[in-house]
């Protein structure tokens, strides 16, 4: 379905963005990946699903290296036609103990990097009349948690820009919409459950099912192949007019 497509997800080499990575690239699109970590396993992950893959290591909260990131991008498969804004961090302190540069941090990469890559895109996606861009956000764009502050108010900026982009995208075949995920076990969420296990003096697995009992009814982590396939519906035929939503795929998070 996607063969004539590239897709460049940012944060890529983990988690949800390899996932999505995946699910795209399953269905035939070239993928650029993006991220810090280990590269040569995503990316030998991805060519044996039969497509190129190419990498570039911005950091996503520098403008300078996302506009180098975008470029080679281009020049390395002609466009980028599927932009998947996906780069996050987290960081759990109370209002008044939130580090300056932590706030700092998350904005830049949880919220500017999607403003910098999307600005970046749009002109080829218009001249193209195609064009896909998949903000990765969060229930947390939609609802609050306690100590999470930076990470809140830059996901519900995500889902703000993604509206926006949307409307000025309206007219054309170029569609913007979020994806707000409840829990994921990723390396992010590991790092909370550690911490809750650390804290309470509980077990991992105890911690875990306190963690999904808290927020979410499902008591199920959503998974990063389910993700990835929303992602795929979106640019899908199907998709064509779906513009400025905030689906959440949480396990009943934000119907409470
Ligand atoms: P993860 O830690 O597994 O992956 C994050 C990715 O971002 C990694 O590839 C990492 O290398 C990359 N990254 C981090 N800082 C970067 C930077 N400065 N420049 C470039 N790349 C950088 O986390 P994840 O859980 O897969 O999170 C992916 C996205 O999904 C994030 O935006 C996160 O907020 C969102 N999300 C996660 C959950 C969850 O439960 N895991 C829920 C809702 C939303």
């Amino acid at each position: 379905m996607l063969s004539n497509r590239t897709a460049l997800i940012t944060g890529s080499t983990s988690g949800i963005g390899l996932g999505i990575a995946k699910a795209l690239a399953q269905q035939g699109a070239n993928i650029v990946l993006n991220g810090f970590g280990d590269v040569e396993g995503p990316k030998a992950e991805i060519a044996a699903l039969g497509v190129k893959v190419e990498y570039h290591g911005a950091d996503m909260s520098k403008p300078g290296e996302i506009e180098a990131m975008m470029a080679f991008a281009a020049e390395r498969f002609g466009q980028v036609d599927i932009l998947v804004n996906n780069a996050g961090i987290q960081h759990v302190a109370k209002v008044e103990d939130f580090p300056v540069e932590k706030w700092d941090a998350i904005l830049a990469i949880n919220l500017s990097s999607a403003f910098h890559a999307t600005r970046l895109a749009l002109p080829a996606m218009r001249a193209a009349n195609w064009g896909r861009v998949i903000n990765v956000a969060s229930v947390h764009g939609l609802v609050g948690s306690a100590e999470k502050s930076a990470y809140v108010a830059a996901k519900h900026g995500v889902v703000g820009l993604t509206k926006v982009t949307a409307l000025e995208t309206a007219p054309t075949g170029v569609t913007c919409n979020a994806i707000c995920p409840g829990w994921v076990l990723t390396p992010l969420v590991q790092k909370q459950v550690d911490a809750k296990a650390t804290s309470l003096g509980i077990s991992n697995e105890d911690a875990t099912r306190l963690l999904l009992g808290e927020k979410e009814p499902s008591k199920q982590f959503t998974t990063p192949e389910e993700l990835g396939a929303l992602a795929v519906f979106f640019c899908s035929p199907a998709g064509n007019n779906i513009r400025g939503v905030a689906w959440n795929m949480d396990g009943g998070w934000v119907a409470q």
